[in-house]
């Protein structure tokens, strides 16, 4: 079966679903949205920290984090945005020192982060009560904080479907064709198809239904594999996240994006095991000195932190417990006494999308008349999804960024160490 799209977007994570609203919105039409994972159960969009902020040290990452920020801000109720904050504690030196110069750069974002000494982190932190004689000092970035990612991606999806984007869930893309058109620039590659099989929905004998396994292996079974589509069109646009190599060596494109397990344990206190004046809900995110952050979540608390050295690949295996005792609980005991006693809710494993110098990935891929790609945002994909959306819809429709010139993040900067884009404050 062959369909025809104006654009197709791949991939309805966060980003793939947040450029097809705002290309719907400026009234491209045609706007097809093809992803497997119908529940986003694998999506990183679904599985991440819902930790928002503006704080960083390049320029385009500040500002597209503070123009996403400023939207969820605007539709808190939404999004339950929560402006609680940031809390970056520090025992390295140097590092303190780096962070206070950056602290100056993104105040001219308007972000009023403010530097704290360890007795000010005990004072206003009371949680903090362990180990402070080790910290350096701490910034504070009281505009930053914590929104519910599901309801973000929902709120796109609804939208865009609400001005006539089609979303095809349960699709894979197995292969895309290319062919050689001469313009105005010269000779230039356009996609012209996408080959993608519609996969049988889960059973429930099967609880992954099949998506996690296509989604690690790459490979649709002949039983899994409804029908066959083809889906000729004019733009194409890659979101698939961390899957999005896959993609660009189907259309020869070589990309450096590694996908890299990260895994986040739920924590249950109770309530008379909380040092005198602890408060968990009012908390934002915490960012300890040894890696790990963690947040208030619903009843319990999020707590996160990325093994070093971790391999990359499409693993999806959750440590369980032997995550929880070696990694969370020693760091969280290690540094707040309400932690000394307290349990392993349950878990989960999703994927970043790591690139060499921790930046996203956007823009046209160079070569093509008409393929563009918005991916690999790391652990920031959630609070750039606004601008990169509004960003790349812009692009795509008038050849122009409008509002954040995300022209920084283009991959050509892999072929130039001058023109990368460094993240240091990486989580
Ligand atoms: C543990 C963890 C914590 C994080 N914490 C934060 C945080 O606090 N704040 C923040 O901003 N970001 C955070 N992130 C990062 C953030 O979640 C991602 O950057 C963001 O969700 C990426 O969105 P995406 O739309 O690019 O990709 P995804 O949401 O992964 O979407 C990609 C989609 O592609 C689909 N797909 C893949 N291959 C194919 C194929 N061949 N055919 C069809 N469909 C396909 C998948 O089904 C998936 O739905 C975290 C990530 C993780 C894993």
């Amino acid at each position: 079966m062959t369909e025809r799209a104006d654009v197709l977007v791949v991939g309805g994570g966060i980003i793939g679903s947040g450029i097809a609203w705002a290309l719907a919105e400026r009234g491209v039409r045609g706007v097809v949205v093809l992803d497997l994972d119908l529940a986003g159960v694998y999506a990183s969009s679904e599985l991440n920290a819902g930790g928002v902020r503006a704080t960083w040290w390049q320029p385009v990452n500040i500002a597209a984090c503070k123009a996403t920020l400023d939207f969820f801000a605007a539709n808190a109720g939404e999004f339950g945005f929560r402006a609680a904050g940031y809390l970056w504690l520090y025992d390295d030196r140097a590092l303190f020192a780096t962070a206070l110069e950056k602290l100056r750069l993104q105040n001219e974002h308007g972000l009023g982060v403010e530097r704290l000494g360890p007795a000010e982190v005990a004072a206003r932190f009371p949680v903090l009560d362990r180990a402070l004689d080790e910290l350096v000092g701490a910034t504070f970035s009281p505009r930053d904080g914590l929104v519910n990612p599901n309801a973000v991606r929902a709120f796109y999806r609804r939208r865009a479907e609400a001005l006539g984007v089609r979303f095809l869930n349960r699709h894979y893309v197995t292969g895309a064709a290319t062919e050689l058109s001469v313009g105005a620039a010269g000779p230039l590659r356009r996609v012209a198809w996408v080959d993608a099989v519609e996969v049988v929905p889960g059973k429930p004998a099967d609880e992954d239904g099949g998506v996690r396994e296509i989604l690690t292996r790459h490979f649709v079974a002949r039983e899994r594999a409804l029908r066959e589509l083809r889906v000729e069109t004019g733009v194409l646009v890659n979101a698939l996240g961390a899957w999005s190599p896959i993609l660009s060596a189907k259309l020869g494109v070589r990309d450096v994006t590694e996908p890299v397990r990260r895994q986040i344990s739920l924590v249950d206190v109770h309530a008379s095991d909380l040092a005198p004046g602890v408060r968990l809900a009012e908390l934002g995110m915490i960012v300890d000195p040894s890696g790990l952050y963690f947040h208030p979540e619903g009843p319990h608390v999020l707590a996160g932190y990325s093994i070093p050295d971790e391999p990359p690949g499409f693993d999806f295996r959750y440590d369980g417990d032997v995550f929880f005792e070696r990694e969370i609980w020693p760091r969280l005991a290690h540094r707040a006494s309400s932690f000394e006693r307290c349990g392993h809710v349950r878990g989960w494993a999703g994927l970043y999308a790591v690139t060499p110098d921790r930046s996203g990935i956007a823009g046209a891929v160079g070569g093509f008349a008409n393929l563009y790609e918005a991916h690999s945002f790391t652990g920031r994909g959630v609070m750039q999804s606004y601008a990169v959306a509004r960003s790349m819809a812009a692009l795509i429709a008038t050849g122009r960024y409008e509002a954040v010139d995300l022209a920084p993040l283009g991959r050509e900067r892999f072929d130039d160490p001058a023109r990368r884009v460094p993240e240091a404050l990486h989580i």
